[in-house]
């Protein structure tokens, strides 16, 4: 395997570094606040065609033409220079692309530029009590009355609910008909009457995850995407923008540096840990995994260089399974480093678990928070059964019947 990248990507990659000298902002521009500053480098990123490449322009994307290879030359540089580049967030990552795949010219132009600069901020209604793993067996209602959608159930474990500005959600609009054929998408405003957001208490000590309560919710007809009925269809699509969003190689590999070296300063019988033999098995144990994981990346890579980027699903589900699960032994195992340090740990609410932290805090929080990207998106059991099905072709799982 040819793991180079030819003369004219290298040049391609000195061009993004050139650009990239910007950041982090300097002179005046340096004293704004964060978020001012990231999305002021997040423009010039767009005007640049560095971000958000495939978003039409009139939308407020850099619409580039598609080209993996420069995809990912950009997704390494701007995560080495911690530059701010496209927003992993729900309505830039997941919305948008359905958005751009099912939705009319009216919602396009509505919601695209602004999810894409945060300045309306999503969440997704997809999962409920009962139905999660099975979610084609949700509940929530809602019933045409008139010109308006009514709204009433719940949902759970909706991320950044409490604030959101909108939610793209699922919900059963024909109770009569087929499981997966009586769902359809609604773009919801989260300010309406009848919705109530519950906070959940995490074991970190956070709170990210809500309950959703709607009682009688009242939200215009044409906030439908995609045809009524047909809503299954389209959050496919948001679910596979939203497992392509987990499992970055890069952090993988920045992880387990960080493991080793906390390996190297952690003393073991009054000897660095690194040198315990079980340390070092374990280590090395890891490190086939980290490179498993980076393999499973570049086949997904091969599959987005193809263009066959959504439709093949083996791949791209192999990555996610295989970079949450290598996470989470990275951070089991420093967990077990810290020992008692790790069970003291003072947890920090305000501490980001998404940046690189390698404090006993920080481990800590990263270890709990390794968790969850193996269930969201798609358990690791159901991603398992996708590909050993759909992948290669291999008999169904029992289902219950419905
Ligand atoms: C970090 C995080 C963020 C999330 N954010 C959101 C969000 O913003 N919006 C939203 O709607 N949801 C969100 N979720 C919810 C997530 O989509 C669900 O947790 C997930 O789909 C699993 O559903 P469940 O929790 O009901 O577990 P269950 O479906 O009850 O599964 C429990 C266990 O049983 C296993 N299992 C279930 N069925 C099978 C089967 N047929 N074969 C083998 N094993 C099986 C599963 O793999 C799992 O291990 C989030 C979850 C996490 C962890």
């Amino acid at each position: 395997m040819d793991l180079q990248y030819a003369p004219e990507h290298e040049e391609f990659r000195e061009s993004v570094r050139a650009f990239l000298k910007g950041w982090p902002l300097k002179g005046d521009e340096a004293e704004l606040p964060k978020e001012e500053q990231e999305s002021l480098f997040r423009q010039r990123g767009i005007d640049a065609g560095y971000v958000y490449r495939g978003v039409p322009t009139r939308y407020g994307g850099s619409g580039q033409p598609n080209d993996a290879i420069k995809d990912r030359i950009i997704r390494e540089e701007f995560y080495q220079a911690g530059a701010p580049g496209d927003l992993p967030s729900q309505g830039a990552g997941m919305l948008v692309p359905t958005l751009l795949e099912f939705g009319s010219e009216e919602q396009k132009e509505r919601y695209v530029a602004r999810a894409l600069t945060n300045t309306e901020s999503w969440c997704q209604g997809y999962s409920e009590p009962g139905s999660g793993s099975d979610l084609a067996s949700l509940q929530c209602q809602a019933r045409l009355e008139g010109d308006e959608w009514v709204l009433n159930g719940q949902k759970i474990w909706t991320s950044g609910a409490q604030r959101a500005d909108m939610m793209f959600g699922l919900f059963r609009t024909e109770p009569e008909a087929k499981k997966h054929a009586g769902i359809s998408y609604l773009l919801v405003p989260m300010d309406r009457d009848g919705i109530e957001v519950r906070p959940l208490r995490e074991m970190s000590g956070g709170f990210e995850f809500n309950e959703v309560f709607f009682t009688d919710v009242r939200i215009p007809a044409e906030n439908i995407v995609g045809e009524r009925g047909q809503g299954w269809a389209v959050s496919r699509a948001t679910l596979i923008h939203e497992r392509n969003l987990i499992g970055n190689p890069f952090m993988i590999r920045e992880a387990f540096d960080d493991l080793v070296q906390l390996a190297r300063t952690r003393i073991r019988n009054g000897r660095p840990a690194i040198e315990d033999s079980g340390v070092r098995q374990r280590l090395a144990e890891i490190e086939g995994y980290v490179r498993t994981s980076e393999t499973s990346n570049l086949l997904q890579f091969t599959a987005a260089h193809r263009g066959e980027m959504l439709t093949a699903m083996r791949p791209m589900m192999m990555n996610k399974v295989c970079s949450t699960d290598t996470t989470q032994r990275i951070m089991k195992c420093a967990y077990d480093l810290l020992g008692s340090d790790g069970l003291l740990a003072p947890l920090d609410e305000e501490l980001n678990t998404w940046s690189r932290t390698t404090t006993s805090t920080g481990w800590v929080l990263q270890y709990m928070f390794s968790m969850g990207p193996a269930i969201a998106g798609g358990a690791t059991n159901i991603q398992l059964n996708i590909i050993g099905e759909r992948g290669y072709g291999l008999p169904r799982d029992l289902r219950k019947p419905f």
